[in-house]
C-alpha cells in the first residue's frame, strides 16, 4: 500500500472554515462572516500550523491572492477576530487598526460619568443585565418626573 498523502495545507485550511458565520452589523461590510473553527490564540484569533504557526486570518489573506505588504497588519472589518473571509479582511497600518479596535463598546467602558455628569462610581452606577451601566442619580430623577406627571396622581 502506498502511504498516504499528507493533506495539503490548503485542503487543512478549508476543513476548518465554516461559511454560514455570523451577520456583521458593521457598515459596508456585507456577507457573512467565514469563521475559523481550528484552534485559536489566547486573543481570539484562529491560529493555523503553516510551517509554524501563523494567525490564520494572515494565511486567508494570502491564499486569496492579496498583496500583504510588509509591516502592516491585517484588521478584521467586520470585528470578528476569529473571521476569515478576505472580503472583511483589509491591510492597514498598526495605528489604524488599533483606533478601529476602539469601537462603540470600549469607548462607552472608558466613560466615567453619564451624559448628564453624574460619575459612574460604585454608589451611583446600575449594571444592567446586557453589561451597560445605568445612572441611579438619573434613573430617580426619571422615576419622580413620571410620578408628579402622571394624571391619576395630579386628580387625586
Ligand atoms: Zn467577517
Ligand atoms: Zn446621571
Amino acid at each position: 500500500m502506498p502511504p498516504r498523502p499528507r493533506p495539503t495545507a490548503a485542503w487543512r485550511y478549508w476543513s476548518r472554515v465554516a461559511f454560514d458565520g455570523p451577520l456583521p452589523l458593521v457598515r459596508g461590510v456585507t456577507g457573512r462572516c467565514h469563521e475559523w473553527t481550528g484552534s485559536r490564540n489566547e486573543q481570539g484569533y484562529g491560529t493555523f500550523w503553516h510551517t509554524r504557526a501563523v494567525k490564520v486570518h494572515r494565511y486567508a489573506y494570502r491564499l486569496a491572492g492579496l498583496p500583504l505588504p510588509a509591516g502592516l497588519d491585517i484588521d478584521h472589518r467586520c470585528r470578528n477576530r476569529a473571521c476569515v473571509r478576505p472580503s472583511h479582511l483589509r491591510a492597514v497600518t498598526h495605528r489604524v487598526n488599533l483606533l478601529a479596535s476602539t469601537n462603540h463598546v470600549a469607548l462607552r467602558a472608558a466613560q466615567t460619568a453619564c451624559h448628564r455628569g453624574h460619575p459612574f462610581d460604585a454608589e451611583n452606577t446600575i449594571r444592567a443585565r446586557n453589561g451597560t451601566r445605568k445612572c441611579r442619580t438619573c434613573k430617580n430623577a426619571a422615576a419622580r418626573t413620571a410620578r408628579t406627571t402622571t394624571p391619576e396622581r395630579q386628580a387625586a
